[in-house]
Parts: structure tokens; C-alpha cells; sequence
């Protein structure tokens, strides 16, 4: 459409740092009166931290407010069942509960949503799918099991608000839902990054051609792998389409970041509805640009839960706004969501990450899977990498990518000789969410020391 604005919105979007920063310290103090107000929770932690709203003069004063963990919240539910002392209005002002998946071995969080808050979640997402050039002529198919993970829900509504005709892709077989996409002409494609390879392989097995389908964008979310350019190539060659990573949490129920069309190199933070801040996670001390950290998130927009200064844990790396040439003033968090702050692994003294293992390993195209087993064999560790190629891939040339592996890995890694297994066809796990690629078996070891 002429003259059709390239953000959702134009008027925050491309405002200056100074207004930028005087929009979030006006809506910082008016949620943490909110949050004084209404939550108990945070009632204590203010009373407790001597802190009180009419402190917040500067957004440096941000620093006054008590950090708060995710173990916080699980003791505030488990003390106070089933939604513990956060929330700010009860259940009967709440339409929705969402749910954690809970892998860290104490249960799922439990998240409430007003209806104002479900608006809020939708238009965050906008900003994504608007900014990666979405509109209403377009159809999503949105990939997503519509469950209690919180996941793609949000992204739903904000399809529905741009104009977009979406096709749910609830709880069916991967074959259906590549049947669907071509069958009702998808534009985009909605799913986590492990997962638009998935269906890319179903497809070829159909003998479907996705690339000359008419699918042109990728939103992908809910892993870091879709901000490893390695990773994000590979997807972008076997659909033919442009990928945009996204990335949200279930504490804030939305996402935080998206990437524009200029593809920085990174995504763009909603800084008009939050505040991003990267610390170091032991010292806790913030961290200038371009230093590697902990992510610490404030979001203005979710009422039922205020969420103040949350330790998410992920690995992040901020760089100013000017490193992109769209013109919008949001800071950028430079490749995306790097990690998690604790997934480092350290074998016999060097640092692994799983990303790094897999920015390698998917340089490799005839790689269908992978895996990465650590082990401790007496009191030597060892890191094994079981491969699973594609099925049409001739097997006497597994003596060249093993070496190949092998080679590219050590480089990466200070000469630390990783394994090299080939893996049965089908015999690796197939991710649909979050994928967990990385095994370690050292922390089921009674007394393991992970030095
Ligand atoms: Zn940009």
C-alpha cells in the first residue's frame, strides 16, 4: 500500500533515546505503583529493599528494585498454592492460566492474563509481524500444538489484529500440517526453528516442493537456534523464504525481541514496553554495550503479573540501536538470544555451548541430527557427537564428514577431541519446542563435580 508505514508503530519505533527513555521511566513508576498497590509480593520486596515508586526519578533509580529469580516465584506458589503472591488481581480478574513446561524438576509456573493483558501480548507480537513485513493479504499457518505452553498464542491474536487469515496447525501429524500449508496457500510460516527444519523433511520425503510454494517468511520462536546464521541459512534454503527470529517467555507472556527487514544481525528489543537491562551474573553489576550477560527483563504491559527486574537467565549481547539501518531506536540484542547463562558446559577445562556446536554442525547439510553426549569415564570427561544423516545420503562417505566434524569441532574448541558416532536412521529425538541436543550424563553421577 503507498505511503503504508514499515512499523507498527511509527511514533515510538523511531522516537529518540531521551524520549525513549522518558516514556519507560513514566511507565516504570506507573507499574511499580501498580505492583505496590495490588501485589503482595512486591509489597514485601519494596518494604523489605526500602523502596517506594516516588524514588524512581531516573531510570538509574531502576536499580533500587530488588532483582527477582524464577526460584522466587516457585516458593512464593508452592508457599502460597496454586498462584503464590505475585499476581496483582485474583483469578476471578484473569481469563487465562498458562503454564511453564516445567523441565527444571520443580513443577510448572503458572501464569495469569486479564483480558487487557491478552491485548497486550498481541500487540507486542504486531510489532514483530508487521516489522518483518506481514499484512493483511498475507495467510499464516501457525505450526503450534495450542496447549498449555504459551508458546505461538499471542502471535495468533496478532494475526488476527494485522488482518491476516490464520490456519491453526493444532494437534496434528507433521505430514498434515506440510499438506496444509501447501494446500491453503500459506504465506507465512509460524514455528520454532527445530521445527521448520522438521517440516522441511517431511516434505522432501512427500516429494513436496517448498521451496516454489508460496511461502515467503519464517517467524520462527521459542529456541536461540533461530538466531545462529548457520542454523537460520539452512532453513531459509530449504523453504526458499526469509526467516525472522523472534524471542518471548512465558514470565512475560509475549515476546521481547524481533528482527526487521534490514537483518542486522540481531533483534530489535520493544523498548517502548520494556526495559532490558544485561548484568553480570555473579557480580550483578550492569554491563555497557557489547559485553556478553544476563538478560533482566521489565515489562510494562502485563498487569495480572507484574514482572520487575526478572533474572531470565538467558545470554545476551546488546548493542545500540544505530547498528541497524531501519530506523527504529530500539537497542538490538546482537545475534539474537545466545544461550543460557548456566548451559555452558566445561569439558576437561574448555567451554562448550551448544550453540556453538550447532553454528558447526549445520554447515554440514547432509546432517539430518545430532546429539552431543558428555560423559565421565572414571575421572576423565568425554564428549561424544552422534550425527544422523539424511536417509538418501550414500554411507561411504561417512569416513570424510566424521573427519570433517571432528576437525571443524577441535578447531572451535581448543583441541578438545570430540567423538565422532554415527546414529541409526530415526534413532535421535525429533524436536517439536524446545530442542535439548545436549545430554549430560555426568550430572547423574552421585558425586560428579562439573569442573
Ligand atoms: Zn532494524
Amino acid at each position: 500500500m503507498a505511503g503504508e508505514s514499515p512499523y507498527w508503530n511509527p511514533k515510538t519505533e523511531t522516537l529518540g533515546r531521551d524520549q525513549l527513555q522518558a516514556l519507560q521511566l513514566a511507565k516504570l513508576r506507573y507499574q511499580c505503583e501498580w505492583a505496590a498497590a495490588r501485589s503482595p509480593w512486591y509489597q514485601r520486596q519494596f518494604k523489605e529493599a526500602g523502596f517506594e515508586p516516588a524514588q524512581l526519578r531516573t531510570l538509574d533509580d531502576l536499580r533500587r528494585l530488588p532483582l527477582l529469580t524464577r526460584d522466587q516465584w516457585m516458593s512464593s506458589q508452592e508457599a502460597r498454592p496454586p498462584y503464590g503472591e505475585l499476581p496483582a488481581i485474583g483469578p476471578d480478574g484473569a481469563i487465562r492460566v498458562h503454564t511453564t513446561s516445567g523441565t527444571t524438576g520443580r513443577g510448572p509456573l503458572r501464569a495469569l492474563d486479564s483480558r487487557k493483558d491478552w491485548a497486550w501480548i498481541a500487540e507486542m507480537w504486531a510489532y514483530a509481524i508487521w516489522g518483518c513485513g506481514i499484512r493483511p493479504a498475507d495467510t499464516a499457518y501457525i505450526a503450534f500444538g495450542y496447549g498449555s505452553f504459551i508458546g505461538f498464542w499471542g502471535l495468533h491474536y496478532a494475526m488476527e489484529k494485522v488482518g491476516v487469515l490464520n490456519v491453526p496447525g493444532g494437534a496434528q501429524t507433521t505430514e498434515a500440517r506440510v499438506r496444509q500449508i501447501i494446500d491453503f496457500g500459506a504465506t507465512a510460516v509460524a514455528s520454532t526453528p527445530t521445527y521448520a527444519l522438521r517440516l522441511a523433511q517431511e516434505a522432501a520425503l512427500l516429494g513436496i516442493d517448498l521451496q516454489g510454494s508460496a511461502v515467503s517468511r519464517l517467524i520462527l520462536s521459542g529456541e536461540p537456534a533461530g538466531s545462529i546464521p548457520q542454523t537460520k541459512t539452512l532453513i531459509e534454503d530449504l523453504w526458499g523464504a526469509k526467516a525472522f527470529d523472534t524471542a518471548g517467555m512465558t514470565e512475560i507472556g509475549t515476546i521481547m525481541v524481533f528482527e526487521c527487514t534490514e537483518q542486522p544481525g540481531g533483534t530489535h528489543i520493544i523498548e517502548d514496553h520494556m526495559i532490558e537491562e544485561v548484568i553480570d551474573p555473579d557480580t550483578l553489576d550492569p554491563l555497557p554495550y557489547g559485553e556478553s550477560g544476563e538478560r533482566v527483563v521489565t515489562s510494562f504491559g502485563r498487569g495480572a503479573i507484574p514482572l520487575l527486574r526478572y533474572r531470565t537467565s538467558d545470554l545476551v549481547c546488546k548493542v545500540p540501536a544505530a547498528r541497524c539501518t531501519c530506523g527504529r531506536g530500539f537497542d538490538i540484542y546482537e545475534g539474537g538470544i545466545l544461550g543460557r547463562v548456566d548451559d555452558m558446559k566445561i569439558v576437561r577445562g574448555t567451554n562448550v555451548y551448544a550453540r556453538g556446536i550447532e553454528a558447526i554442525v549445520r554447515e554440514f547439510p547432509e546432517v539430518d541430527e545430532f546429539q552431543t553426549v558428555i560423559t565421565r569415564e572414571g575421572t576423565r570427561d568425554e564428549i561424544t557427537l552422534r550425527v544422523e544423516c539424511k536417509p538418501d545420503w550414500p554411507a561411504g562417505q561417512w569416513d570424510t564428514l566424521s573427519d570433517a566434524l571432528h576437525r571443524r569441532l577441535a578447531l572451535a574448541h581448543e583441541g578438545l577431541n570430540f567423538r565422532i558416532e554415527r546414529a541409526g536412521e530415526g534413532e535421535l529425538p525429533r524436536f517439536e519446542l524446545k530442542a535439548k541436543r545436549t545430554v549430560d550424563q555426568r550430572e547423574a553421577l552421585p558425586h560428579a563435580v562439573v569442573k
